[in-house]
């Protein structure tokens, strides 16, 4: 069985083919770009109509396979009316050839195509992307959040502090690089339960940074005490869960201090620690397509849109 799987919840409008064995045989993306500024939906919805086409066409292309059985798209969380631009395109193709129709969320194609791409069985998930900052782990047949971001997610964190620094977006690689050069300050370090804020510690040492405080430092800092509350929480999630994998998804997955802070947490409960490849870090069409084949037995009684479903409000009967 093959797939086609079209992603379009926010920047991304991406499209993938993959087989029910887990061979991927294409992936095209065109993310929406701005000079400054974020994304604006319905500029963001208006960049995925002009490209989807395109999109569609390459992937086709490039796979070179005869037969396209099922067509899935992301059904959410994210962006209306980027979400809408998917389904349509979605509903067109599936019409077109004769094939079902399914929709997926988002998220947990991020958590299953993880799987997909390493050695992990039932790891804790550390789900790190921009707006996301949330420890997810298998129980009782649903993916539950073990602790998460109160305020904002660790990848807006820095780039928040990147941006104070006049570092320029994405700002976690530009930190990443900087804190190599820096010393220790004492900073905030909160973590209330299984939770984490950020916010604070941001407006703390851009406080610093205006009284003098030189970047390398604040950059070093930030690093060392918000991966360390990160790796907290893990730990505990671990060890709670009785589980012996830790499973890195997501942007700021890339940064090498925080992967090497896992890997020794992991070392020390001789625990294996895993990270999604960078290359299928960001949203695809590749992860949708995936979690379409596992979710192929389920017939769709009315496609839509879910701009706000939770990982946890899903029965996970599909692994
Ligand atoms: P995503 O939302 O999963 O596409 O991830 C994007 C986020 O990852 C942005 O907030 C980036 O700043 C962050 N990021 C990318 N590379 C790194 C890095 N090397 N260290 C820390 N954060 C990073
Ligand atoms: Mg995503």
């Amino acid at each position: 069985m093959i797939c086609l799987g079209i992603e379009s919840t926010a920047h991304t409008f991406g499209a993938g083919i993959v087989s029910k064995k887990g061979k991927i045989f294409s992936d095209v993306r065109d993310m929406y770009l701005t000079q400054e500024g974020g994304m604006i939906p319905n500029e963001v919805a208006e960049h995925h109509k002009e490209v989807k086409e395109e999109v569609i066409r390459k992937v086709i292309e490039q796979s070179k396979v005869k037969k396209i059985d099922l067509i899935a798209y992301s059904r959410g969380p994210g962006i209306g009316p980027c979400l809408h631009v998917g389904l349509n395109k979605a509903k067109e193709l599936a019409e077109d050839l004769g094939v079902p129709l399914i929709g997926v969320n988002h998220a947990i194609s991020h958590l299953t195509s993880g799987l997909l791409y390493t050695k992990a069985k039932n790891p804790v998930m550390l789900y790190l992307s921009g707006a996301n900052t949330q420890i997810i782990a298998l129980e009782g047949g649903k993916y539950r959040i073990f602790g998460e971001t109160e305020d904002i997610g660790l990848g807006n964190a820095l780039d928040k502090l990147a941006r104070g620094l006049g570092l320029g977006f994405p700002g976690g690689p530009k930190i990443e690089q900087l804190a190599k050069k820096g010393k220790w300050i004492e900073l905030p370090y909160s973590v209330k339960g299984m939770d984490v804020t950020f916010s604070g510690i941001i407006t703390r040492v851009l406080d610093l940074y205006k009284k003098g405080e030189k970047k390398e430092n604040i950059c070093y800092s930030v690093q060392e005490t918000c991966f360390s509350m990160i790796t907290e929480v893990t730990e505990r999630a671990l060890a709670h869960l009785n589980k012996k994998e830790v499973l890195l998804i997501g942007g700021v997955a890339a940064n090498k201090r925080l992967t090497r802070m896992i890997e020794k947490m992991c070392e020390g409960r001789k625990a294996k620690s895993y990270a999604v490849p960078l290359k299928y870090a960001g949203d695809n069409g590749v992860q949708i397509a995936w979690q379409g084949l596992l979710e192929s037995g389920r017939v769709e009684k009315k496609a839509d849109v879910r701009p706000y479903e939770r990982i946890d409000e899903i029965t996970v009967d599909f692994l």
